[in-house]
């Protein structure tokens, strides 16, 4: 603990955590080591884990990285920390996000942006920017993140980390702060497949908080993994085709098809007929999702409050007119506007029918192949400042991710070498629901 404390006020400038647990973190570890000698620790016994500072620990700070959360305090755990904490886990502090989880590189937070360690002019990937460069950097060992649309995988690929966003239903989402509920989970930023599968094995399962869990028995998932056998892959021949896609990304895609062909996996080129709606419903259900999460943020029940406010109305508004950051605003009136009276049919309605064909059609592909392989993201790590200009462009970056988001299906992101200015690349690989072990199968054996 002690030694990852150092590394990160040694590079405190990179703004990687919003705030250090550095008295818990040491009395859990004095815990730790006084019940080694005696046998009775857990699973993760001195494993020092950074958690997104969208995660509710008990008597710990969290501010989903706003202004309107700044002061609170968390008054229990989310289940997952209960879970890691009973496995001796260590946390050891909250780790920077975009604002509410809204973004795709960290720059959104109220605490200013994450800096990338492999070159700090670029973002870090978001929104779990903080808790990937946490890993990255080795300021702890493990980080949690939560992905709603892209925000454990994309980060994980911008650092060069195993980026795990399991199946809709699969981890508790109970202490977790709510940006668009049918699609967030939590996930993991590791270094590694194992600590991935064994941090997934203690925090997946039912729990009685969380109503959309699925009562699925939970595998040994790091116990289990093995190797995978021969697979059927298909790519998503856009990935290659398009303009879009950055010519070093297509690259390192390329190569793995030949690499996994060479070894005697069926790989296909695939067309995803679907592929032009997958962000456009992404950000109309996510942000109608959110207008309506973020309703509870009035300045009345918890939170920040305007010193300005005169009677309950202008409580409402300026307490929400300062609290919170411009692409929450954003979001919260896109979202209002697509559930409103007037253009529900045209714009939310249709957007969930077209979930449900995306669903379909990913499911129908999944019968047939065993991954989906894509690059994760158009890109890799981008200069600071970019996603200021263009709030569209942004979101385009985000292709590749939300499909299984909007389909509730697992992927990860493994690491990809880098591309010729050192800038780590990530790949995506996308299977069927409750299919995390053969996607961490698969994973170790293509690392
Ligand atoms: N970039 C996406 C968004 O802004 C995904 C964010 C996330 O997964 N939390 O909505």
């Amino acid at each position: 603990v002690k030694g990852y404390l150092q590394q990160i006020e040694a590079n405190a400038r990179l703004n990687v955590f919003n705030e250090v647990f550095e008295q818990s973190a040491l009395a859990k570890a004095a815990d730790v080591d006084a019940r080694i000698q005696n046998g009775t620790v857990g699973r993760l016994a001195g494993m020092v884990i950074g958690i997104k500072d969208n995660i509710c620990y008990k008597g710990h700070k969290v501010s989903a990285s706003s202004k309107i959360l700044e002061d609170f305090t968390s008054v229990y755990s989310a289940t997952i920390v209960e879970r890691l904490l009973a496995e001796d886990a260590i946390i050891i502090g909250r780790c920077n996000c975009d604002e509410f989880a809204m973004g795709a590189a960290n720059e959104t937070s109220y605490f200013g942006p994450v800096k990338n360690y492999a070159d700090e002019t670029r973002v870090s990937g978001g929104s779990s920017g903080g808790s990937a460069v946490a890993v990255q950097a080795n300021m702890c060992h493990a980080a949690i993140g939560t992905d709603t649309g892209g925000s454990v995988r994309q980060p994980a690929s911008f650092c060069g980390l195993v980026g795990l966003k399991p199946t809709y239903g699969r981890i508790s989402r109970n202490g977790i702060i709510s940006y668009a509920s049918s699609f967030d989970q939590v996930g993991t930023l590791t270094k590694s497949v194992y600590d991935a599968a064994l941090l997934l094995e203690i925090m997946a399962g039912a729990d009685d908080f969380d109503g959309t869990l699925s009562q699925k028995a939970v595998p040994a998932y790091a116990a289990e993994i093995a190797a995978p056998g021969k697979k059927k892959i298909a790519y998503l021949q856009e990935a290659i085709s398009s303009p879009g896609v950055d010519p070093e990304v297509k690259n390192a895609l390329i190569t793995s098809i030949e690499k996994l062909r060479a070894e005697g996996h069926t790989v296909k080129p695939v067309s995803f007929e679907l592929l032009d709606y997958l962000v456009p419903s992404y950000y109309i259900l996510a942000t109608a999702e959110a207008s309506s999460n973020l309703a509870r943020y009035d300045g009345v029940h918890y939170g920040y409050r305007s010193p300005n406010a005169t009677d309950l109305t202008s409580t409402y508004k300026l307490s929400r007119s300062e609290g919170f950051g411009k692409e929450v605003k954003r979001r919260i009136m896109l979202g209002t506007f697509v559930l409103s009276a007037g253009y529900y049919d045209a714009y939310y309605a249709k957007a969930q029918k077209v979930r449900r064909l995306i669903r379909q059609k990913t499911n129908e592909l999944l019968a047939e192949y065993d991954f989906i392989l894509t690059p994760t993201a158009p890109e890799p790590a981008f200069e600071l400042g970019k996603t200021e200009k263009d709030p569209v462009v942004t979101y385009l970056y985000d292709i590749f991710t939300v499909q299984a988001s909007l389909a509730g299906l697992p992927a990860i992101s493994v690491p990809a070498g880098n591309n010729s200015k050192g800038l780590p690349l990530g790949l995506q690989f996308l299977t069927r629901a409750f299919s995390e072990q053969e996607l961490l199968n698969f994973s170790e054996y293509f690392l």
